[in-house]
């Protein structure tokens, strides 16, 4: 471990000696008041590194008015469009959920993120408010992983998620405002797997494994894995359990229900659509960079956040 870092650190130092100086975008969400200094240090801490700092526009306002501070960047975005286009990393400050949203500005561009938590610690947004200090030093001196995460691409005929069909986390089908139960068939590469009789389905990612699936009893699935998970939400079906499907698999997901609607969501994008959309899922072929603090593993993580360590025996 102490090797990959030592490793990593030589390519990211020359990833900063050819743009000379480190350029970051920061995308955040309205926060409440026990997080202001540290927003105000944060800042404080990259401009002492000279960093080129772009700021989510709305992100901004909110710290001008909430902190009555100015970080002064030197360019501010709105959407992706205005995104400044060298980037070397993305800092996401809130919580899991922002994130996602982190993760629709940098699309394909396999710009790193580091996900600081304004909050509870987070699984993506995995830096506490009280590393922060430490955690940008670590990033100023290379002393940090970046680590890949697949996300997953929905297709259908009907183009229902125009601008962005990806996801981080999960596609989700599920029933809507009628108490009927809708019906799932589900293919693998062709062949059909099973229908679900339930309120909606879950396809995630490994990384989507520690969110909605797991509160469905969903396996916990290291990132990395290269696997999707196929979780019933409320199958009526005792028998049927969560499966675990090679993510080099063709997953088709088809609605053919009583109800007319349903919901189809993309990690927190929801559109309702009609029923016998077939929606036709597979990996993308771009990924997403998290950046992992040295120390700051997966598994400590799992451990931290669901307590593994709180039993007396460990
Ligand atoms: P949200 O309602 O705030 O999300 C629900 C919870 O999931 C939050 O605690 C969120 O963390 C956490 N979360 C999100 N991604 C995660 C991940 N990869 N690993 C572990 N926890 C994760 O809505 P949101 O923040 O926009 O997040 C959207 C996601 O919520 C969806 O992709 C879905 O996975 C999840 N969700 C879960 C349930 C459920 O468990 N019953 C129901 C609906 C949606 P933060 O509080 O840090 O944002
Ligand atoms: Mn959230």
């Amino acid at each position: 471990m102490h090797q990959d870092f030592q490793s990593l650190s030589v390519s990211i130092k020359l990833v900063n000696q050819q743009s000379e100086i480190m350029q970051v975008a920061v995308f955040g969400k309205n926060f409440k008041e026990g997080f202001k200094d540290s927003v105000i240090e944060f800042f404080k801490i990259i401009k002492k590194f000279d960093y080129k700092v772009s700021i989510f526009e709305p992100y901004y306002d909110f710290i001008k008015d909430f902190c009555l501070y100015d970080p002064e960047p030197d360019h501010v975005f709105s959407c992706c469009d205005t995104m400044t286009e060298s980037l070397d990393m993305m800092f996401s400050i809130g919580g899991d959920g922002t994130f996602l949203e982190s993760v629709s500005f940098i699309k394909d561009k396999e710009i790193p993120i580091v996900g600081i938590n304004s909050g509870r610690l987070g699984f993506l947004a995995n830096i506490s408010q009280e590393d922060i200090p430490l955690a940008l030093n670590a990033i100023e001196e290379g002393r940090y992983l970046t680590e890949e995460r697949t996300l997953l691409e929905v297709n259908s005929e009907k183009d229902i998620f125009k601008k962005y069909n990806f996801a981080l986390n999960e596609v989700t089908v599920q029933k809507r405002d009628s108490g009927s139960m809708i019906t799932i068939k589900v293919f693998i590469n062709g062949e059909f797997l099973n229908t679900y009789w339930a309120d909606g389905l879950i396809l995630a990612t490994p990384t989507g494994s520690t969110a909605y699936s797991l509160s469905l009893g969903g396996p916990i699935v290291v990132p990395g894995s290269q696997n999707f998970i196929l979780t019933p939400i409320a199958s009526h079906n005792l028998t049927v359990r969560p499966i675990v499907i090679p993510d080099n698999n063709e997953i088709i997901i088809e609605v053919a229900g009583r109800t007319e609607n349903y919901l189809i969501s993309l990690d927190h994008h929801f559109e309702v659509v009609e029923k016998n959309t077939v929606l036709k899922v597979k990996v993308a072929d771009f990924k997403i960079k998290t950046v992992r603090i040295e120390g700051n593993t997966f598994f400590n993580n799992i451990r931290d956040k669901l307590m593994w360590g709180f039993d007396k025996r460990n």
